[in-house]
């Protein structure tokens, strides 16, 4: 099998300390040894050494989250992720790709992503066009989400502010979850970034796509000219400046800390900002860097049980500390936490703790 230095590197150095084994959503959903980086690093391991075939551990790869919990908890300091996603690129140019991805990446060949969805016409009536400001809702937000990124357009209209909106949402970031690093990954991401840098800054809705744009598209030498900023951030600028007018009330608020703006961003106080903002601040456990996934929607296209299964365990960690309104930084978790949210609970989005206390 094919892999780096840097990923033989890191499978090799595991030390079995089993930190992994504890902080796995999916490990802690399934019960599964195999659902940890350790157990994945083994199996890759018995591959690269003849003892078993990479086709015996496919399915193992895509039930890996990319989430980097287990990362930010590995003592050798590696980062088991980056052998998944060089394993999958080894999987779909060998034809391993199980059944359940190819139909993912055959819908994405024909409508450029994995949902096979066009884009709804709620937000295709909100494209507009401009050379300054781009919002960037991304693929899954704008696909499965509608809802929240007109709400998103609507807050930054009513602040005063001209963000382009157009149909071109695809970074390659979903390509890149598939199949890691192949072509299509890095054709995708480079017609994105032609598109992008016509505009001077661009706010990124889903923090995953921003943290895929800032770490992959740099070391593929993909060149993204315009100023990149989150929508945490963007949001919090607007506050700043007087364009949002945020009354602050006494509703308790708990974040679930999107991992790539925890993890990949190394940003744990947008989110909190907002909320002491706009009301109070109400922790649960695993917050911040130990931050619990509660979603994934690619994922959930494939293993739609275990994902539910993961948003319920997220609501127990709630419930336990007495959290009633959840606030999230992504659509993933939006979804799934809102598919699963108990009687008595809500789930809601950043902009729509905004609106609500305008
Ligand atoms: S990246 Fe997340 S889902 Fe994957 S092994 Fe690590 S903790 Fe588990
Ligand atoms: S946390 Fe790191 S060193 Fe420890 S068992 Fe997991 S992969 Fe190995």
């Amino acid at each position: 099998m094919n892999v780096t230095k840097n990923a033989k590197n890191i499978i090799d150095n595991c030390r079995f300390c089993w930190m992994c084994r504890h902080i796995c959503p999916i490990g802690n959903a399934t019960g599964q040894e195999r659902n940890t980086a350790r157990a994945r690093s083994f199996a890759i391991s018995m591959v690269e050494r003849g003892s078993t075939e990479l086709s015996e551990v496919v399915d193992n790869i895509y039930e890996c989250t990319l989430c980097g919990a287990c990362t930010n908890n590995c003592m050798t300091g590696f980062d088991p992720k980056v052998f998944v996603q060089e394993t999958k690129t080894e999987i779909v140019l060998s034809g391993l790709a199980p059944d359940y991805i190819l139909s993912l990446i055959e819908k994405y060949m024909q409508y450029g992503n994995v949902y096979g969805m066009e884009m709804p016409s709620e937000l295709e009536a909100l494209y507009s066009d401009g050379d300054d400001l781009l919002f960037l809702a991304g693929a899954s937000a704008s696909l499965r989400a509608p809802e929240c990124v007109a709400r998103a357009l609507s807050l930054i209209s009513s602040a005063g502010e001209k963000a382009a909106f157009t149909k071109i949402q695809d970074t390659g970031l979903q390509m890149w979850f598939l199949s890691g690093k192949t072509q299509e990954t890095q054709n995708a991401a480079r017609a994105f970034a032609e598109h992008a840098n016509k505009y001077r800054k661009i706010v990124v809705y889903d923090p995953c796509d921003l943290a895929f744009i800032r770490h992959e598209y740099r070391e593929w030498g993909i060149e993204i000219s315009a100023e990149l900023i989150s929508f945490n951030e963007y949001l919090l600028s607007l506050i700043k400046c007087g364009k949002i007018k945020v009354i602050k009330g006494s509703t308790e608020y708990t974040l679930q800390d999107s991992y790539a703006y925890a993890r990949e961003l190394d940003d744990t106080e947008s989110g909190r900002a907002l909320i002491n903002a706009a009301g109070v601040s109400r922790e649960m456990l695993l917050i911040g860097k130990e931050a619990n996934l509660a979603g994934h929607l690619i994922m959930a296209e494939y293993m739609p049980k275990v994902m539910r299964d993961v948003a319920l365990g997220r609501w127990q960690n709630a419930i336990n500390m007495g959290c009633k309104t959840l606030v999230t930084e992504n659509p993933d978790e939006y979804l799934a936490l809102k598919a699963s949210c108990p009687d008595g609970y809500r789930v809601i989005t950043v902009e729509e703790m905004l609106l609500e206390n305008m």
